[in-house]
């Protein structure tokens, strides 16, 4: 594409080399490995083993983990340009690494010394994989109103309850699990709590049951399961921050710089410390939008420039040249707000209203350019040899992950609206 018609301006002048270098490999290895091969893997729902050894070697599970630990330490201007590469190919790619580095960001914030330096070198080689997990058959976007259950035995606790929608469930080796620390705890503290669960890969382990494998419309390859813990008894030092009793002296300050635990450790912060690693969330799910916003693009102009209809390519009628024009202008929001979010994020400023507005523009506008894709691509669109028919059935999950868009606008409002 000439400079005029680039949809990605900001390349070549606003990022650093080693981050353009990144990109460059991942674009190569996108526009060569996946997108040839995934539609067939996502129709047959199976699980791509070899992409997911390749980004091992790129070292994208340990894209946001500390150096000190092993990983990469990406900015998350980078990390979110990371995500949109692997989502222009493949949606479910993101997903893959997403919840996991989401379990690592809680560790390597919150976590005790201990448990950052047991957990973190492990998942920044993609050997252990973690998995994230909040959402209950009764509670998702209410997450104060989970039930599942964790009642101190000595030194463990003793885990009830069940977990719905958790994506790398099955494969994980570690769950960063919110359950509910009832009253009387000895600790002197109570409420939500982040358990940092180690489990052996696959249905069982312990008191933990892989209980379904949900079939999804779209995201499909990688699982996402609902497990139930049945009496699972997990050691108090995995509470994650420590849980106040027995190993409060090895905590010291992350990688956010001091969200101290205070009083009880961890026990009770869980849902706060949980919505705070969700912000990095966001930021891959607004990428996520972007980099499927950007396939669905790409294949309408590709298409309307070689598809004739009434003498000419169905580009040269203004209809179709429009909407292509309007497609952009969203894609290039969507990447510009994007980005934004993800500068504020590495400038250390609060990023709830910015990577807000991003996820729900940019999922937005990753629903509506697949449709708009497959629109222009007439019947063809409607069939599973063009891939955009993939683009329009991953698109939805991004309106609903990580808070769906009417949550977005209660962030949103709430963050614009509040008292000085
Ligand atoms: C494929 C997939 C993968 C997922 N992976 C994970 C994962 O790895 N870990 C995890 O913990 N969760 C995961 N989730 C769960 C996801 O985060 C929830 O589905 C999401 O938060 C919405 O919750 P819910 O499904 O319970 O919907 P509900 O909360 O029941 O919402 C239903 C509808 O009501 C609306 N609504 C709810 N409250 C309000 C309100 N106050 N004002 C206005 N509207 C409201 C919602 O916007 C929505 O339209 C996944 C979900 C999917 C589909």
């Amino acid at each position: 594409m000439d400079a005029q018609g680039d949809t990605r301006p900001l390349e070549g002048a606003a990022f650093g080399e080693v981050a353009d270098e990144i990109i460059d490999t991942l674009r190569r290895w996108v526009d060569e490995v996946v997108v040839p091969e995934s539609s067939a893997l996502e129709l047959a729902d199976e699980y791509p083993s070899a992409m997911a050894a390749q980004m091992e070697d790129f070292g994208l599970f340990g894209a946001t983990i500390p150096e000190s630990h092993g990983g990469l330490d990406l900015d998350h201007v980078t990390y979110a340009r990371v995500i949109e590469e692997l989502s222009r190919g493949w949606m479910s790619l993101a997903g893959i690494v997403n919840s996991h580095l989401i379990c690592a960001k809680l560790i390597s914030r919150f976590g005790t010394d201990d448990q950052r330096d047991r957990s973190l070198p492990p998942m920044a080689t993609g050997k252990l994989r973690g998995c994230f997990s909040l959402s209950e058959p009764d509670s998702g976007s209410d997450a104060g109103a989970l039930r599942c259950r964790a009642v101190r035995d000595g030194d463990e606790f003793v885990i009830n309850g069940t977990k719905m929608w958790v994506t790398n469930g099955e494969r994980a080796g570690i769950v960063a699990l919110l359950a509910r620390v009832p009253e009387g705890d000895p600790s002197g503290s109570s409420g939500i709590t982040c358990f940092l669960v180690d489990k052996t890969p696959g249905k069982h382990s312990g008191g933990i049951t892989v209980s379904r494998k949900i079939d999804k419309i779209g995201y499909r390859g990688l699982e996402t399961v609902e497990m139930s813990y049945v009496d699972h008894r997990v050691p108090a030092d995995r509470v994650l921050g420590g849980d106040g009793l027995t190993d409060a002296a090895s905590r010291s300050d992350g990688d956010g710089g001091g969200d101290g635990a205070g009083h009880g450790g961890g026990i009770g912060n869980g849902l706060r410390w949980a919505l705070a690693a969700l912000e990095l969330g966001r930021i891959n799910v607004a990428a996520r939008g972007v980099g499927v916003a950007q396939a669905a693009y790409d294949a309408a102009v590709a298409y309307a420039k070689q598809r004739e209809a009434f003498g000419k390519p169905i580009a040269k009628h203004q209809a179709i040249a429009f909407k292509i024009a309007e497609m952009a202008t969203k894609l290039h929001a969507a990447r510009l707000m994007t980005y934004d979010a993800a500068r504020k994020a590495d400038a250390g400023e609060r990023v709830d209203l910015a990577a807000g507005m991003a996820k729900l523009f940019a999922s937005e506008t990753a629903a509506e350019l697949s449709l708009d894709a497959m629109r222009i691509h007439g019947g063809n669109g409607f069939s599973t040899e063009y891939p955009v028919e993939r683009y329009y059935r991953d698109a939805p999950l991004m309106i609903i992950g990580e808070g769906t868009s009417e949550i977005q606008k209660l962030v949103i409002s709430r963050a614009l609206l509040a008292d000085d």
